[in-house]
């Protein structure tokens, strides 16, 4: 017995000094850094084994999974006395951004919070890497250094944004690789296959969607942060392996709502990577290429909530593999990549422990400069539409952002008119909302919402225009004079009424709700009609694309089933009792079409634009929840299409259509009565083909004389001489046929984001849906030898053919999936046209 207990004593103290022993990566992976990639699985292990050695200097967290099922972790890094109040850590940040009113906000007592994101973009592997090496860094007992800094910062790490992009690289790569790297650039190693592991599970780039969040791992990663909001953000990246390190300064154009404390301590920052790649002989450069202005990025985001947020690029994405030769003749190692990333992650973390009394008090001041309305030119927002169905969009937004908003008790005021571009008296429509500017977030508001968005240089590396308004496709009116808006609470929409009818069921068809509340009726085998006229019943107006559910020939549970769709979506329904109405066509009227649920299937693959395949894939599996066939472009030839309805050819280049065969195949296709949509680059390939629509050629205008000179440019200015063709994204008005069913749900205009300046003809043998006229220009840049061009042309269009129908989409209604204002015209093409 004595003898047991003496062992049970042994095992203890054997335990407890186990415990005490932190692993490096290479005790607990089995090999060192930088000689193999880790799948992520073992990244978060490892995390979770340091937690487990030292649980009181760290703290993991799940905070959510991916589409594939992976694990989102961040790991809480402080010294024993801070890791004991991370909450109070946590409430005290929220405090100071005006975000919780318990106790006044504390200043100068507490740490800094510093967060390092790693990986977002799953090919630019070697940064979780490092994420490893900094957690161990901070940990490791020998290490004085770090613990002195960590008496003043709280270190959150997140090793892997976008764990399915990373394990798709990795999984690859590791499949491709002998038992020796090859750093040959020509090898296949180096040579991703489409989709490539930049972006999430359905081909998102997550570092596009911060301000969005329309991604999975998005909403729960920008959830998280909303919920501690650090006050320095970095965000690790990788670019062509043969370029060096960038880091901070970062280059124009900058937002203004960025202050001159944000821009001065990038400059620390960048001084200090500088000091220690200097005493290596690294290569770096910075205020170039990376600018801070789309607020979608993983350093806009932060900058517009109050932190210090950087993108730090590592030469190697994609095709960096373990080792390869760069351009200089010089070979880049994934050790290389992994020390660049950590020491520059290490380095943040110094230089916010020297100042972290100055990163509190400039956090609480840019929140308290937004509560006082300072900045603002304009004082209040206002929204109106015809129902509260499309206003919900809006709403959520606002909600994610942490963006108070509410009423007007007086609605007489005059505003600038998003849609009219004038000072007009406020017209309500029915419904409306109003956003202060004098509130914490008044400086997200303003990013949001300016009408313009203000560059302070041109040369950008996004969009340029993302006014919410048009967004949207909401009315709405910037006023520069401070309304009283009483502030309700988020859910204050009606509540639901379900309601019974013994004949039939209308179903208002106005927004992205509309659609789905129909995709997901067809998908329970409801039949569900349209109306092609607008119409009255019992005194009120119904536009056209009223949905229509009749008891007459319809499944026997057809009440039951539309009232919980409607419900779930929060759309209200109304009952009829009869199908004869006092003006427009009865229900039994040719003029009410029948919606037959179409079968849909999509290219992608090879000659598709990975994002542009993923934004119609996700679109059906996770907006619409309505079934959808994936197919290969590269086999268009031999697919049969028989069991089609709806065939979507998304953004590419499509070489398989550079063949006849295939080109008669597909319109034999619609002949019999099948639907092609094509989008962007799909439609100027069809263009260049006999497919009845065509660009516009270039026209020498009359009068333009031939200058001799206009060639002589000067060396030093190459870099901005594509600007003056540029168009990276920005605001036209296109004006809609709101009798066609393709634009049913809208109004006479239509705001678009044209990428590129292409316009075509006015269809001759078809209906030009959406067209470009004179002055269509609305906001963001477009080069001056473009501007005059993008104009007079088709944008939208739709050409009959035999028994079926090719609807034209040249610019991109689903662009990153945050255009919601173009949703509702996407759902118009795949399911009421041609019906
Ligand atoms: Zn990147």
């Amino acid at each position: 017995m004595r003898k047991y207990i003496f062992w049970l004593a042994f095992m203890a103290v054997a335990v407890s000094a186990a415990a005490q022993q932190v692993p490096s990566p290479e005790q607990f992976l089995g090999y060192p850094l930088g000689s193999r990639f880790t799948p992520h699985y073992q990244v978060v292990n490892y995390c979770k084994a340091v937690a487990a050695a030292r649980p009181d200097m760290v703290k993991t967290e799940k905070y959510g999974e991916t589409y594939e099922h992976r694990e989102l972790m961040v790991a809480y890094v402080g010294l024993p006395a801070q890791l004991q109040q991370l909450e109070e850590i946590r409430l005290n940040n929220l405090r100071m951004a005006g975000r919780l009113k318990d106790k006044a906000a504390d200043t100068t007592g507490l740490p800094a919070v510093v967060w390092l994101s790693y990986n977002v973009h799953g090919n630019e592997p070697s940064s979780s890497e490092a994420a490893m090496q900094t957690l161990y860094a901070l940990v490791n007992p020998d290490n004085k250094q770090t613990k002195q800094w960590l008496e003043h910062t709280l270190v959150v790490i997140d090793p892997c944004l976008n764990p399915d992009g990373r394990d798709r690289y990795v999984n690859w790569f590791n499949s491709m690789v002998g038992k020796r790297y090859n750093a040959n650039p020509e090898a296949r190693e180096h040579d991703e296959p489409w989709p490539g592991g930049r972006s999430n599970h359905y081909n998102f780039d997550l570092n596009r969607d911060w301000a969005w969040q329309t991604q999975q791992e998005s909403q729960y990663r920008v959830t998280l942060y909303n919920r501690w909001l650090p006050q320095v953000h970095v965000d690790f990246h990788e670019q062509g392996y043969n370029d060096p390190y960038y880091f901070a300064p970062a280059a124009e154009p900058f937002h203004e709502a960025i202050t001159p404390w944000q821009r001065d301590f990038q400059v620390l920052i960048g001084r200090n990577n500088a000091s220690y790649f200097d005493r290596e002989g690294w290569l770096y450069f910075t205020h170039e290429r990376f600018d801070l202005f789309y607020p979608s990025y993983g350093d806009t985001y932060p900058m517009y909530n109050g932190s210090i947020g950087m993108t730090f690029e590592q030469g190697g994405h994609s095709r960096g593999g373990l080792a390869v030769v760069k351009r200089d003749g010089d070979t880049l190692t994934l050790t290389d990549r992994v020390a660049h990333h950590y020491t520059t992650g290490l380095s943040t973390i110094e230089v916010s422990a020297g100042q972290h009394k100055k990163l509190l008090s400039e956090f609480k001041r840019f929140f308290d400069n937004g509560n006082a309305g300072k900045n603002a030119v304009y004082k209040t927002y206002v929204l109106t539409a015809n129902t509260p169905g499309q206003l919900a969009g809006v709403k959520k937004l606002l909600q994610l952002h942490g963006i108070q908003y509410g009423v007007l008790n007086n609605k007489t005021f005059r505003g600038w008119n998003y849609f009219t571009g004038k000072d007009e008296s406020f017209k309500d429509e029915g419904v409306h909302l109003a956003i202060s500017a004098y509130q914490p977030q008044g400086n997200m508001l303003k990013v949001l919402f300016e009408p313009v968005s203000a560059l302070s240089d041109s040369v950008t590396y996004d969009i340029t225009a993302w006014s919410i308004p048009y967004v949207y496709n909401v009315k709405g009116y910037a006023v520069k004079e401070r309304l009283a808006v009483e502030n309700t609470p988020p859910a204050t929409d009606t509540a639901f009424k379900p309601v019974n009818s013994a004949y039939g069921l209308l179903i208002p068809y106005n927004s992205l709700t509309g659609a789905k509340v129909l995709a997901s009726l067809l998908s329970n085998k409801v039949k569900v009609r349209f109306s092609r006229l607008p119409f009255s019943f019992k005194g009120r107006e119904y536009a056209r694309g009223t949905l229509i559910v009749l008891k007459g020939g319809n499944i026997p549970e057809w009440n039951t089933v539309t009232n919980n769709v409607c419900r779930r979506f929060n759309l209200q329904p109304e009952a009829v009792e009869t199908g004869f109405v006092d003006k427009g066509a009865d229900f039994g009227s040719s003029d009410i079409g029948f919606i037959h649920a179409p079968k849909v299937a999509v290219l992608t693959g090879e000659q598709t634009s990975s994002l542009g395949a993923g934004e119609v894939w996700g679109f059906f599996d996770q907006v619409l929840d309505y079934p959808v066939t994936l197919l290969n472009a590269a086999d268009l030839a031999d697919i049969n299409l028989k069991h089609i309805d709806v065939l979507i050819l998304p953004d590419g280049y499509y070489r398989a259509l550079n063949d006849k065969e295939v080109n008669n195949k597909l319109k034999t296709f619609v002949r019999e009565g099948g639907k092609i949509i094509a989008m962007e680059g799909a439609v100027s390939k069809l263009a260049d083909g006999e497919w009845g629509i065509k660009s516009k050629e270039e026209e020498e205008k009359e009068g333009d004389k031939k200058d001799d000179y206009a060639n002589l440019r000067k060396f030093s200015n190459r870099e901005r001489d594509w600007m003056p063709n540029a168009i990276p994204g920005a605001i036209f008005k296109v004006e809609m046929d709101d009798t066609h069913p393709l634009a049913y749900g809208y109004g006479s205009d239509y705001y678009t984001l044209k990428q590129d300046p292409t316009v075509y003809n006015f269809l001759k043998d078809g209906w030009n849906v959406g067209v470009l006229k004179k002055e269509s220009y609305v906001s963001g840049f477009v080069g001056s030898k473009l501007k005059p061009k993008i104009k007079d042309g088709l944008v939208f269009g739709v050409q009959d053919m035999g028994r079926g129908s090719v609807v034209y989409l040249a610019d991109d209604p689903l662009f990153r999936h945050f255009w919601e204002g173009g949703k509702l015209l996407f759902s118009n093409a795949v399911f009421l046209v041609g019906q």
